[in-house]
């Protein structure tokens, strides 16, 4: 293939294209940036087809359908994300002297060999479909960043630990997700991680983590709400404000399973019923302020209803003023541990003093 300069002198070769479409293909292409073969393209001189039959057809290079493809999760991640993206390139598999790639433009000397020096191997090549191989790169890398995921829940769940937040809330856009944490009328926002992340992600890092967990979401037009109730009892990492409820199920009237149960969204359960001595929450919308109550309904001795035992009740932190900052684990508050047992109107009334 070394004969061949550039993509355009081998579709003149193959009578594609002239001179003049030559000439009027590169200004174009320092003009916008564009790669040569698809300033041609743009400008209706060839077709895209047209480039990959010529050059599968005359530098032998066999062409890839990019749709087929399994990515090599692990051979992607040895290469910068940027580079492979801008220049399209898809590593396929590696053997022992050999380096497997798809490329857009086979012409990309300085790509292919940053590849044999990097990988100290030789490089084979197939042709694919530029586009198709960028948007599988842009997913493959987005699902990789599932551990800067797990990783943001960790953390979040160590903040939130022995304080009254006790809702993780995941605001999921194209390509960030925000965590804010709930808690005794405080949402804060902890959290911003680059990527898009759906809720299944969500579901996995918690599994991963090995965190019980109910669920609600919602949607809106530019993202998604998840919102994610870790459950207490169970994992022994989070404190909940409230820890009482019945034990079985004999629940309040007003209590219910979620709100998005009710208004009927979908929603996910760790089960269909809850069952005694399996961890379980019930929310309850308590006033029209939205505050809930949450109940872990194995939690406690069946005779109690509706209190609290070993409540944290936020205060604003003195240093930041709520801001967030280290001596507050980026929280903006403190928690102060009250033992024993309280009302939720007892709750109420102390939170206000405060
Ligand atoms: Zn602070």
């Amino acid at each position: 293939m070394s004969e061949w300069q550039d993509i355009g002198t081998l579709l003149m070769e193959f009578g594609l294209i002239n001179d003049n479409d030559l000439k009027e293909g590169i200004k174009l292409q320092k003009e916008s940036g564009l790669r040569l073969g698809e300033a041609l393209v743009k400008l209706g001189k060839v077709s895209i087809e047209e480039i990959d039959w010529v050059l599968s057809k005359q530098l032998d290079i066999p062409h890839v359908i990019v749709d087929d493809i399994s990515v090599n999760v692990e051979l992607l991640g040895k290469y910068q994300k940027g580079f492979l993206i801008e220049n399209r390139i898809l590593p396929l598999y590696e053997l022992d002297d050999q380096i497997s790639i798809v490329i857009e433009d086979p012409f990309n000397k300085s790509a292919i060999s940053y590849i044999e020096e990097a990988s100290g191997k030789k490089v084979s090549l197939s042709t694919g479909n530029g586009r198709k191989i960028e948007d599988l790169l842009i997913k493959t890398f987005s699902k990789a960043g599932l551990p800067a995921l797990i990783d943001s829940i960790k953390i979040t769940i160590e903040k939130i630990k022995e304080t009254s937040f006790y809702r993780i809330d995941f605001l999921l856009y194209e390509h960030s997700c925000e965590i804010n944490v709930f808690g005794a009328g405080i949402l804060k926002q902890l959290l911003k991680i680059k990527g898009h992340y759906t809720d299944k992600d969500i579901f996995r890092a918690f599994d991963t983590l090995n965190v019980h967990f109910l669920y609600e979401q919602s949607f809106s037009d530019n993202r998604r709400f998840a919102v994610v109730y870790p459950l207490a009892n169970r994992i022994d990492i989070i404190k909940v404000p409230a820890i009482i409820g019945r034990y079985g199920l004999v629940l309040p009237e007003d209590t219910m399973f979620s709100d998005a149960h009710a208004s009927g969204l979908p929603h996910v359960f760790p089960m269909d019923k809850p069952v005694p001595g399996y961890p379980y929450l019930a929310t309850r919308n308590k006033h029209s302020t939205y505050e809930k109550i949450i109940y872990v309904i194995d939690a406690a001795p069946a005779d109690f209803q509706d209190f609290y035992i070993n409540a944290y009740i936020p205060e604003k932190c003195l240093s930041c003023k709520g801001a967030g900052c280290m001596a507050c684990n980026d929280l903006g508050y403190e928690f102060h541990k009250i033992e024993g047992m309280y009302s939720s109107r007892d709750l109420k009334e102390k939170l206000k003093e405060d």
